[in-house]
């Protein structure tokens, strides 16, 4: 039940009556976004009509009048930069300015430009069909009348669509019902009131201290506490007035090109890399002067490492064990479920004083739930409770709730809700694959709710304003992305994701607080900084993922923009800055002085239970060992590992953050072997090595605090090579008994005919020309053919031990670990291959530095322990 308390306002807009209208553009929605929209496409002298079911512009702003309503970016960072007179003389009263001045200003601008002419008021756009026939849009409104248009662009907004209530009795109550989406534009007069709120998000979280002051009880029943901070609202700080004075121009172009959409300063600090009052200082500093982008990005990590975010909450949570006095209420408001930042940070004035108050009532729903809304108030399990007035802060149908609410079908009668039942799938969260000419301004997919959406606006407003114009100018009448391009984006947003700690909440932003709603992380987590390179390098690729056509041509341009996994891609970026010279140009002795430098800068890895240095017999003499032991109480099952490094590199040094994080993950024993290395030592030395190592931990196994008989191979890359020819030797030679080996990125074969030799050659880290380099110093030519140089030519695969083989995309290897799966596979191995992925041959041993990697060791240490399964009691 949502009760819309609208009121028209002043909205002398376009005529309605004139049924079966064509335009070049329909736009619905007549927000801050419908407005720029319908201001550029007039620049272009394109016909445009926009619908809008308020009475006036505004959008947001026009619907949310709750008391307290304020903007949470500062409103010189949260207005149009697109007119450069408006940005000089419309002056903002305060830092944060509040809802009637902000829809003040949506209206200056509507008369400024004389928007209102071409905008249809209080009427909703209703269904949408694309005519293949003649490539129109064919729209029905609210008022009965259909419209058509060439293009179609939904300016319907993120936090449009109230969320439906899901608490059961909400339509017995027979007392005022408020929703802060849809206040009364007359205002609500709760004096002497006996007030409920139901929800603590950012906008009851603005009007509570409001109603409070105003009711003679306030009840606020809280399900989810939520992090806020003080707007410590006020004049226009100094710091942004010397900023705009230096050159508006400036400030606005660094807020484009900025994270968020503002321009603050972006720490590249761990949080845990400081000392206690370091850290402190700095957290006050930004909780006095700073705002939701400082507070969130005052150290580099609060996103992506759980330590460093759990130092923030707890900084929030004492600010707010200072400020509430009784301590059950003060521990009921800190929010304990989730990291802080991964659901929008509230911004409030005097939110948790208000609960000092007499007249205020907190009611924790974690404790008390509500049973059913009664004809006179609120039933918790165990108390029932009177109300005159019932207000609903509870939310948004949010990104999908307005797109989806518009009957949309595209090509062959494809509705939209059918095409995104999964989640919305989006090309750069603007258009989907076969809804040709459907543009979605700030759509799932694009940064928008995680930005100042003013600036994403205008981005994607331009955007589309360009491609239109752009259609025109090339003479083509319709555009729509290709499937691979939203297969691709879709897992690049998922991508993003996935290496912060934002899958984690249960927010809007995952869909989380609608029931039913298929659980996706919608906005895109690169910022919008790189949000817009990506967008202006796709238009300079001659619209790359689109497919757009005319009266006689047809012009595909399939693709997929970004493929490297985000971390790895950063990472690639920042090396490249770097231009650091290549390892084949270098001698071997330069070249393991230099990885060793770099190895030096890593991320040490998980403690383990024990490490233990040692020196077992190779093949031409001793050999040192390191022995990683898990925590949990012994004997474990052991895996012999050898490290990468192209038989000429590393130790076991190198891979000993890999090496801890698996241990710990498999709860194995880790041995890594240093076995002799080339040039100094040439094939067949380091496979003679591995073999004899190999036997010798076996035969040692309980000495070693392992379990005789549960013994497995592993390693990365040149590793990986010596793991599969082990395995192979002991097949050969009747012994020792391997339950399993896991080849990490492998070398099988020394063939560079292969696709991904010439594919990913260059640019990756491991490059074809040092992967000849490495086997130039191992291996003479003859040699290189041997099955103890190339596992995938032995004569025979059968009879193997289990494997599990990782591959990577971006890897010269990749094809030839996949060739040695399937051949490991047809000769009738049980194998588990796993192809990843947007990764590199080294990002996945970079533990603790590039995060996507993680789950792929989890899944190489979950094949570990499944080697050993079964064979090992619990
Ligand atoms: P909206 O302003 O939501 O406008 C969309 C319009 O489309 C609405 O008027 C709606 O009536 C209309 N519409 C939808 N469907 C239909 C239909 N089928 N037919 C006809 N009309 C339709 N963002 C920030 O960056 N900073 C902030 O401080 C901030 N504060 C916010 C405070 C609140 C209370 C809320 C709810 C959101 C806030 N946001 C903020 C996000 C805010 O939504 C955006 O900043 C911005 O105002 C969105 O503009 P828009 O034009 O894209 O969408
Ligand atoms: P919201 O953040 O989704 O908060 C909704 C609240 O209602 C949550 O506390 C939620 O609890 C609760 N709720 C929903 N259904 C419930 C139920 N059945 N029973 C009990 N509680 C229920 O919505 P919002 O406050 O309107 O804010 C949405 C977004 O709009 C913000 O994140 C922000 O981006 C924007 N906004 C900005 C400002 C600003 O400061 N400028 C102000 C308002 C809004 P759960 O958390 O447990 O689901």
């Amino acid at each position: 039940m949502l009760r819309e308390n609208d009121v028209s306002t002043n909205g002398s807009g376009a005529d309605a009556t004139a049924a079966d209208v064509d335009f070049d553009v329909v736009v619905v929605g007549a927000g801050f976004a419908g407005m720029y929209l319908l201001h550029r496409l007039r620049g272009l002298g394109l016909s445009a009509r926009v619908i809008e079911a308020g009475a006036d512009v505004g959008g947001t702003w026009y619907w949310n009048r709750y008391p307290g309503a304020r903007c949470d970016i500062q409103s010189v960072d949260y207005s149009y930069s697109f007119d450069a007179e408006l940005d000089e003389t419309w002056q903002w009263t305060e830092k944060y300015a509040p809802q009637p001045e902000i829809l003040r200003y949506a209206q200056h601008v509507a008369d400024k430009h004389d928007l209102r002419r071409d905008i249809q008021f209080s009427t909703r756009v209703e269904s949408a069909v694309w005519d293949d026939n003649d490539s129109r849009w064919q729209l029905r409104t609210s008022d009965g009348n259909t419209i058509t248009s060439r293009f179609y662009v939904m300016a319907t907004g993120c936090l449009s669509m109230p969320k439906e209530v899901d608490i059961a009795g909400t339509d017995r109550f027979t007392g005022a019902v408020y929703f802060t989406s849809r206040w009364p534009h007359e205002g609500v007069d709760l004096t002497g009131k006996r007030v409920g709120v139901i929800g603590t998000g950012s906008s009851a979280i603005q009007s509570i201290p409001v109603m409070a002051a105003q009711a003679a009880q306030l009840t606020v029943f809280q399900r989810t506490p939520n992090f806020s901070m003080p707007a410590n609202n006020g004049p226009i700080p100094q710091d942004k007035l010397d900023a705009l004075a230096k050159g508006r121009p400036q400030y606005r172009e660094a807020a484009r090109w900025s994270g968020a959409g503002v321009t603050v300063d972006i720490s590249t600090t761990s949080a845990l890399a400081v000392s206690d009052e370091e850290r402190l200082a700095k957290y006050e500093d930004v909780w006095e002067h700073g705002g939701i982008i400082q507070v969130i990005n005052s150290y580099m990590d609060h996103l992506v490492n759980p330590a460093a975010n759990e130092l923030l909450c707890e900084f929030v949570r004492n600010k707010i064990r200072a400020t509430v006095k009784d301590p059950e209420t003060a521990e009921a408001l800190c929010p304990k479920t989730f990291p802080i930042g991964t659901k929008r940070l509230c911004v409030d004035t005097g939110y948790y004083e208000t609960f000092n108050r007499e007249n205020v009532r907190l009611v924790d729903l974690r404790v008390h739930p509500i049973s059913t809304i009664t004809e006179s108030g609120i039933d918790l399990v165990d108390e029932s409770l009177e109300f005159d007035v019932i207000v609903f802060a509870t939310g948004f149908d949010a990104m999908t709730g307005a797109i989806v609410g518009v009957d949309i079908a595209g090509r062959d009668g494809l509705t939209l809700k059918d095409a995104w039942s999964e989640g919305p799938k989006t090309y750069l969260g603007l258009m989907a694959a076969r809804f040709p000419n459907l543009f979605m301004i700030t759509g799932p997919g694009s940064p928008s709710v995680l930005s100042n959406m003013m600036v994403s606006i205008e981005q994607h407003v331009d955007w589309i304003a360009d491609c239109i114009d752009n259609l025109r100018s090339a003479g083509l009448s319709t555009i729509e992305p290709t499937q691979t391009a939203v297969d691709g984006w879709v897992q690049h947003v998922n991508d993003y994701a996935d290496i912060t700690l934002m899958p984690q909440a249960n927010s809007w932003y995952m869909g989380a607080n609608v029931p039913g709603k298929p659980r996706v992380f919608l906005p895109y987590a690169g910022g919008v900084d790189r949000y817009r390179a990506i967008c202006n390098e796709i238009v300079a690729d001659d619209y790359l993922g689109f497919e757009r056509r005319g009266p006689s041509t047809q012009r595909v341009n399939d693709g997929i923009v970004c493929r490297v996994q985000p971390d790895v891609q950063l990472m690639l970026e920042a090396m490249a800055a770097m231009n650091l010279p290549t390892m084949d140009s270098m001698s071997a002795s330069e070249a393991r002085d230099f990885s060793n430098a770099i190895a030096a800068q890593r991320a040490p890895g998980p403690d383990v239970g024990e490490i233990v240095d040692g020196v077992l017999p190779g093949a031409g003499g001793d050999l040192n060992y390191r022995l990683y032991r898990p925590a949990s109480p012994g004997p474990h099952p052991i895996v012999a590992y050898f490290h990468g490094g192209g038989w000429v590199l590393g130790s076991f040094d190198s891979d000993d953050p890999l090496c801890r994080d698996l241990c710990v993950r498999s709860d194995a024993i880790f041995v890594s072997v240093d076995y002799r290395h080339a040039p100094e030592v040439r094939f067949p030395a380091a496979a003679d090595d591995a073999f004899a190592a190999t036997q010798w931990i076996a035969d040692n196994a309980a000495a070693l605090g392992g379990i005789p008989g549960e013994l497995a191979v592993a390693g990365w890359s040149a590793g990986g090579n010596l793991a599969a020819i082990v395995a192979q030797l002991a097949r050969d030679s009747g012994g020792p008994r391997l339950v399993g080996q896991l080849l990490l990125t492998p070398v099988t074969d020394s063939d560079f005919s292969r696709a991904s030799y010439t594919e990913n050659a260059d640019g990756y880290v491991l490059t074809t020309a040092l992967m000849r380099w490495f086997w130039d110093h191992y291996a003479d030519p003859d040699d290189r053919i041997s099955p103890k140089a190339a596992p995938i030519r032995a004569e025979s695969l059968a009879d193997l031990p289990p494997a599990m083989i990782v591959t990577c995309e971006f890897d010269p290897l990749r094809d030839e670990g996949d060739a040695y799966a399937e051949a490991l596979a047809a000769a009738g191995v049980p194998v588990r291959h796993l192809p990843c992925h947007g990764q590199i041959h080294t990002s996945i041993p970079a533990v603790d530095m590039l995060l996507s990697g993680a789950p792929i060791r989890a899944e190489m240490a979950a094949a570990i322990r499944g080697f050993f399964k079964a064979r090992v009691p619990a």
